[in-house]
């Protein structure tokens, strides 16, 4: 009896052996000894809203029924939840703390283990990616054992742990730093590519968030800003414009489907990539209907973030869910490369650990770590042996 499951985007299939919903860290170990016993692997689930080939027909680890806050250090603003909560549940307990998540991404459907886990972002130059709001977390290793990890214990496990697309462990429990709440003003507007060339070094020095998408069917830029405001909401309506909590403002709902592709590159280049991007669209892709979304990301020292130690623009491509994608996203998949691009993990990519090791400073330091984490490749899949160079 095997459980059938699918991905957002419906472009992952699999029949689990079992999909396992454990309401306790004992009874992850439980499963994931279960599994080593048996020779099979285990992976984690989130929400499903990655695009990769992450999961396993072996056994699917959901905390779904693991989620919530477990408790809060108000001194240091931050807050213990667990890993299966969603983001969209964090917000208003949070709030309710006089807390708020520093940054988000577009939506608030993430799981917080799976967003950290492929180094999801927002935007924002002095912004970092969500796995950088990380103190400390705890997972069930390989051989069961519940460990905890913060910088104090092992710095460098932290940092590779931050980003680690469920193959040091299953993670249960996550400790975020939190920033003080925060109300943001969002003006959106539209913009021609000359304009927003002219515009957007000024735009990314003084907004806290900045960014767009370009419509390949109008050549157009829908620009959106977002800045910290003392005010709680508009005194009026005004067109294109809203003022509500960081946590209602930042994501958006996604009706359509898509699958998607994305890579970082060096911020200086980001442009010129960007320009590229559209120029292949213009003259070899011309029946795409999808934009590109154009994003800034602050530095960090999480080995596998896409950001590592460099400011980057992030530039992700789409095409409808039931289009096919692969010719267009290898073009922009070569491009990127061109431009020392680094794949978000979450999304549509064909890098191989060669590539990596060369694209990602601390990629081997990664892979040493997982080697001792799970020597075994419990946590492994046929996708991210390739991705890790494992036989
Ligand atoms: C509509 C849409 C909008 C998006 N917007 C953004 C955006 O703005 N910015 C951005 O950066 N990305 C974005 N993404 C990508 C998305 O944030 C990532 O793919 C993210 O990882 C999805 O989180 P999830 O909870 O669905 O995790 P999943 O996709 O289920 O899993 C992601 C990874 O986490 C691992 N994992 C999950 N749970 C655990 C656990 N408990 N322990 C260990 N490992 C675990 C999985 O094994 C997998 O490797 C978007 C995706 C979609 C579909």
């Amino acid at each position: 009896m095997t459980t059938d499951w699918q991905n957002w985007s419906g472009s992952q299939k699999h029949a689990a052996l079992e999909l396992a919903f454990p309401e306790s860290e004992l009874a992850v170990a439980d499963l994931i000894q279960r599994a080593a016993g048996a020779g099979r692997n285990v992976r984690g689930i989130g929400s499903a809203h990655s695009f990769v080939p992450f999961w396993t027909d072996d056994y699917l680890v959901s905390l779904d029924n693991m989620a919530g806050l477990i408790s809060h250090d108000a001194a240091a603003r931050q807050v213990t939840v667990w890993a299966g909560t969603k983001l969209h549940q964090l917000g208003e307990p949070l709030w309710n703390l006089g807390l708020a998540m520093e940054n988000m991404g577009d939506i608030d459907r993430q799981s917080v283990a799976g967003a950290i886990s492929t180094g999801t972002h927002g935007t924002g130059a002095t912004l970092q990616n969500i796995s950088s709001q990380v103190v400390g977390l705890r997972l069930v290793k390989a051989n069961g054992a519940i460990v905890d990890i913060d910088r104090s214990t092992d710095a460098d496990l932290l940092r590779a742990a931050q980003v680690s697309m469920g193959t040091l462990g299953v993670i249960t429990q996550v400790t975020l730093q939190a920033v003080p709440a925060y109300h943001l003003h969002e003006r959106n507007w539209q913009a021609s590519v000359a304009e927003c060339a002219e515009a957007r070094e000024d735009l990314i020095a003084n907004n806290r968030h900045w960014e767009f998408f370009w419509d390949p069917q109008t050549d157009q830029c829908a620009m959106k800003t977002l800045n910290a405001t003392a005010a709680h909401s508009l005194d009026s309506p005004l067109q294109g414009q809203n003022i509500g909590r960081s946590y209602r403002v930042i994501p958006s709902s996604r009706e359509f489907k898509f699958n998607e592709i994305e890579f970082s590159v060096p911020a200086a280049a980001g442009w010129e990539c960007f320009l590229a991007l559209r120029h292949l669209i213009q003259t070899d892709f011309d029946d795409v209907r999808w934009p590109l979304e154009y994003r800034t990301l602050k530095a960090d020292d999480i080995f596998l973030s896409s950001a590592n130690d460099r400011d980057s623009v992030t530039i992700s491509a789409h095409q409808g869910a039931k289009q096919p994608y692969k010719a267009f996203f290898s073009a922009v998949e070569n491009l990127f490369r061109e431009y020392d691009g680094r794949p978000h993990w979450g999304k549509i990519h064909t890098q191989q650990a060669s590539q990596l090791e060369v694209s990602m400073p601390q990629f081997n330091r990664f892979r040493e770590i997982r080697q001792s984490m799970d020597p075994q490749g419990l946590f492994l899949n046929p996708f991210l042996k390739t991705v890790f160079g494992v036989d």
